[in-house]
This record gives structure tokens, sequence and C-alpha cells, in this order.
């Protein structure tokens, strides 16, 4: 399998082990399993619980975000792979202007069948006054765009933008959900610095690995490797403080990096009371692990001042 093939096969991945966890109970999402199949496999109780907090650490920031732009915002998901979060927050009433996920044509193309042939995701999408458009690999419908680009490519990715009517004044949070780790660092940093430079008001969100650099993180690196798929990025993924490092040698103000086992420490207690009693978990050692190789990053620039600053998990 060529390289390019394995980062996109990691989407079939992260989306199956969403669609357990989903099952199991740890969250509500009523969407992932119309965009994929059921799995075969049976994910042990750590798994679940990485990404429970994986998803609502993320889901608590895209929150908060929305309120405080009070829907006056956009969001753009980079390598959304089969993401449902447009969907969740559009019942929770959370809706920005604008909403576009970008991923390789390979990915977007499945996406956009999901979408085509499943009504619970298709009727979220109509609008009365805008028509639908779905092609082979795009689908553009009000405030939703599906669009196909490859992020390395600031051209591709900037001409995908205007034709979604991304409008650079306003505020726009940028998600990243296991996503930069696979991209050279080059081509991280232009990305991250053209966003800084054209969006004067912005927030982004990367969820990653990181604390690489030791014998846990080696064998991380070995699975992927196994899997012909590299991790490019691994370089900024050396520490907290690189993570924030590369976001502020870019031009943004601010950033703040946390490991997850912190950030799952600070979601709402009763949901973790509860999620913690879904299945018995035997090896908390290894869920520590787990937890301190991923964090989760966010850093701004707030030039309306809209409060982005008072933005945590
Ligand atoms: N963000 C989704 C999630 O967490 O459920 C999918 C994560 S998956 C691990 C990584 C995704 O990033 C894949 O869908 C892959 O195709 C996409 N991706 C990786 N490099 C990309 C690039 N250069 N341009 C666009 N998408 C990319």
């Amino acid at each position: 399998m060529a390289c390019e093939d394995a980062i996109m096969a990691t989407n079939d991945d992260a989306a199956q082990c969403k669609r357990f966890a989903v099952e199991k109970g740890y969250w509500v999402d009523p969407y992932i399993s119309l965009l994929v199949p059921k799995g075969k496999s049976i994910h042990a109780p750590e798994i679940n619980r990485g990404y429970y907090a994986r998803v609502m650490g993320i889901r608590n920031l895209i929150q908060k975000f929305v309120e405080i732009t009070q829907k006056e915002c956009q969001i753009v998901s980079l390598g959304a792979g089969f993401d449902t979060t447009y969907w969740c927050l559009k019942d929770k009433g959370l809706n920005p202007k604008r909403y576009v996920e970008v991923d390789f044509p390979a990915v977007t193309s499945r996406k956009c069948q999901q979408i085509k042939s499943k009504k619970a995701l298709l009727d979220k999408l109509v609008t009365e006054d805008e028509d639908i458009m779905v092609s082979a690999y795009e689908v553009h419908a009000g405030d939703y765009h599906l669009v196909s680009a490859d992020i390395r490519n600031i051209e591709e990715f900037e001409a995908k933008l205007a034709a979604c009517g991304i409008d650079k004044s306003l505020a726009t949070l940028f998600i990243a959900e296991c996503v930069l780790v696979y991209i050279e660092t080059k081509f991280t940093n232009q990305l991250l610095k053209w966003i800084s430079q054209h969006f004067p008001t912005t927030m982004f969100i990367n969820y990653e690995q990181v604390n690489m650099g030791d014998k846990f993180g080696q064998v991380m690196m070995d699975n992927l490797k196994a899997r012909e798929c590299f991790l490019h990025g691994v370089s900024a993924c050396a520490s907290l403080e690189t993570q924030k490092a590369r976001f502020l040698s870019q031009g943004w103000t601010e950033a703040t990096a946390m490991e997850m086992i912190n950030v799952y420490k600070l979601l709402p207690h009763a949901d973790l009371h509860r999620i913690e009693r879904l299945e018995f978990l035997d090896e908390r050692e290894l869920l520590e692990q787990l937890y301190s190789h991923y964090c989760l990053v966010w850093a701004f620039q707030d030039g309306a001042g809209v409060g982005l600053q008072t933005i945590a998990v």
C-alpha cells in the first residue's frame, strides 16, 4: 500500500473506533453509523476511553468557539475523514455560518456517496433557498461544503476555500484531528503561517501524538510503520513545548498544549462517572500511557477581540 493510501486508511480506523465507542454508549452520535459500516473488531476499553477523551475534548472547544462568536463564524476541518461534527452541531443549533471539510479525493468521494444515499445526512444540508450540488468528490450545500484538496498545496487549498465562500475577515476555526502528524513539518509550517497571515481572527485545534521519543512512543511508531504509514510530522510531536512552538513560530499569538490525561480530568465529572461505569478497565496503566502520548493543542489570534483567550477545555 502506498503511504498516501495508508494515511487515508487511518480514517477508516478512526471512524470504526468512533462507531464502536458510540455503540458502547460513550457519547451520542446518530450519524457515525451512517458513514461507516460496523467493523469486525472489538476494541478494548482503553481504546474507547481514549476516543471518548479525544472527541469530548475537541467538541468542548468547538462548542465554546461557536458560542463565543455567537455563530458568526466559520469552521474548516482539515483531513476531516468521516467526521460528523457538522451534523452534531446542527442538532444542537450551534451551526456556524459555513462549515468546510477538506480531505483527499479518495476519502471525499466515499463521503459524498454516503451523504447522497442517506436521507438523515442529506436532510440536514437542505435549506429553503439554496440548491445542493453533489459531484463525485464534493458537496456544496448552503452552509456545508465538502471539498477535495491536498492541504500541503496552499494554492489549491486557498482556491477551494474561496469556492466555498470562506470570508477571511470572519472568525474562523481550523480543526486538525490526527492529521498534521502525517504531514512533513515544512508543509505544516507553511499551512500554519498562511492561516495566521490571512485570518486575523482565528483559532486552531490540533489533536495528535506527543512525547513520541520514549519507549511507548517508539512502539506506536513501529505499529504505524508496519502499515507503511509514516509519521512525517513526528519531529513536531516531541513535546508539549514543540507543539506550542510550531504555532508561535508561525505568527500565532498564543498556544496551549495539554496531554490527554489532563484533558480527561477536566471533562464534566458527572459524565466521567457515567462512562467509567460502562466497561471494566483492567489496564489502567495502559490507559495512562495512551493518554500521555496524545495531546490537545489550541492556538489563536484574536484580531477582532471576540474573546478567544477565554476558550479552554
Ligand atoms: N479527522 C478525522 C478523524 O479524526 O476522525 C480523520 C483522521 S485520519 C487519522 C487522517 C485524515 O487526514 C485522513 O482522512 C487523510 O486522508 C487526511 N489527510 C492526511 N493528509 C492530508 C492532506 N495532505 N490533505 C488532505 N487530507 C489529508
